[in-house]
């Protein structure tokens, strides 16, 4: 088995629903265990692109998939769960990207780990910090907590869920 952090983000529609189902189809797969859940925050878009604020989050996973069947997995999700409201809500409604695999780099045209943006991003570095605050990037020399501290102020992520260990996961009513 392996340790993986997904990093989950939604900003259309229900989101917190859009969140909850992406953890629930992944651990529903057989070769996938979601074993620990960041509490959920509400960022401020990035980008040139207006839009409505995100709830992202990070889940711990062990998995038994290489990592290109990992990301075929999270694909899948991120089409069931886009399509059912492709029409009606746009294309945003969930995306998940595989932010770190065991220790492993990779770099492939589809597949880029760790996820290069993650010491960039706030909205992945401080739900991430919640689970692996002393996790040592395969790209980098810094923790987490290193990366975040050098942000100085946390600006554009605000706690908006807190896993207080109450529900499935700590985190949703089962
Ligand atoms: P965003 O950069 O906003 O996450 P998309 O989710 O649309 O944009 O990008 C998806 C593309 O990124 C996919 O085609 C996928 O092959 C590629 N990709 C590269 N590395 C990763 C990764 N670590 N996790 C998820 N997708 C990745
Ligand atoms: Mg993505």
């Amino acid at each position: 088995m392996f340790k993986a952090f997904i990093g989950l983000g939604s900003n259309i529609g229900n989101r917190e629903q859009f969140l909850e189902q992406a953890i629930r189809l992944l651990h529903k797969q057989p070769q996938i265990a979601v074993t620990r859940l960041s509490s959920i925050y509400e960022t401020e878009p990035y980008g040139p692109v207006k839009q409505e604020p995100f709830l992202n989050m990070v889940a711990e996973i062990q998995t038994s998939l290489p990592p290109h069947d990992l990301l075929q997995v999270t694909q899948d999700i991120e089409r069931r769960l886009k399509r059912e409201r492709l029409i009606r809500w746009g294309p945003r409604t969930i995306d998940l990207d595989i932010l770190t695999y065991a220790d492993k780099m990779i770099e492939t045209d589809s597949l880029v780990i760790p996820h290069p943006e993650i010491t960039k991003r706030l909205f992945v570095l401080v739900p991430l910090c919640d689970l692996e605050p002393d996790l040592v990037l395969a790209c980098d020399t810094l923790t987490v907590k290193e990366r975040l501290k050098g942000f100085g102020r946390i600006k554009g992520v605000q706690l908006w869920k807190k896993n207080n260990g109450v529900g499935e996961f700590g985190l949703f009513e089962s």
